[in-house]
């Protein structure tokens, strides 16, 4: 396993925080902070905070992301946003399938699949979420469930595609609860979004596309857990929303 061979990505996750004032202090906070960064680094925004976030990040090595996106090009999807339109904007990544999505907007395997097509044929790189609920580890099947909805979100993308797609892996339980998976649990669960990926496009494809995890990374975690040799970044949440905090995370992931 090399991980020489991907992308180290930390991508924030503001969720629905900042207006567009606040997204131009919290940049401007952050740009000196992570200048140096050794691994690419993103924030995802809110639709209204693009603009601002594009506009406060330029000249630096900040990339901006959207955290959704509609399935298709245009038409009467009264509040959805496509891939075409934020392209436009100067976006270059798009969350899709967050839990959050799933839990509460009725996101399906099959919408995120479609989401995933719509990004990546507009353009976009798409970090796709998977991640299961405690009760379904509880269970036993945290493995086959992470396989299964990694293979159904890449259904119909190509290999060549795939160079576009980031998989998060986030445990449900650890999202925004401040319960960090352990370093080994998020290794495992990267491990079995890889073999999914392996099984599908094989074992040389498998091991360059970048896997990162989420759920209550920050500061005092992210060494740990970007030391493993699963885990290629992370999507962060809460941390993402300090500038400080934020800085720290991409710079453990430097090492
Ligand atoms: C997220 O929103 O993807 C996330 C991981 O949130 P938090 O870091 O707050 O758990």
């Amino acid at each position: 396993m090399n991980k020489a061979k991907r992308r180290t990505v930390i991508a924030g996750n503001w969720k629905m925080n900042k207006t567009p004032s606040e997204t131009t202090a919290l940049i401007n906070e952050m740009k000196p902070l992570v200048k140096d960064a050794d691994c690419d680094v993103v924030l995802c925004v809110p639709f209204v905070d693009i603009a601002a976030a594009i506009e406060a990040s330029k000249g630096s090595n900040i990339r901006i992301g959207a955290e959704n996106v509609h399935f298709k090009e245009s038409g009467a999807y009264t509040g959805e946003v496509s891939a075409k339109m934020l392209k436009e904007c100067g976006v270059e990544y798009v969350v899709i399938g967050h839990s959050e999505r799933r839990q509460y907007f009725g996101e399906t395997d099959q919408t995120v699949n479609l989401r995933t097509l719509a990004a990546l044929n507009g353009g976009l790189k798409a970090i796709v979420c998977v991640g299961e609920t405690l009760e379904q580890r509880e269970l036993g099947y945290t493995e086959t469930l992470l396989k299964y909805q990694t293979k159904m979100a890449l259904t119909n993308v190509t290999a060549e595609q795939l160079k576009n797609v980031i998989i998060a892996y986030e445990p449900v339980w650890a999202i925004g609860t401040g319960v960090t998976a352990t370093a080994e649990q998020a290794d495992e669960g990267n491990g079995f979004v890889r073999s999914a990926i392996e099984e599908v496009y094989g074992k040389d494809v498998a091991e360059t596309v970048t896997v990162q995890y989420g759920g209550s990374m920050n500061a005092k975690n992210a060494d740990e857990l970007l030391s493993k040799v699963n885990v290629d970044g992370g999507l962060i949440g809460g941390a993402s929303l300090k500038a400080e905090d934020f800085s720290i995370i991409v710079k453990a992931a430097n090492k």
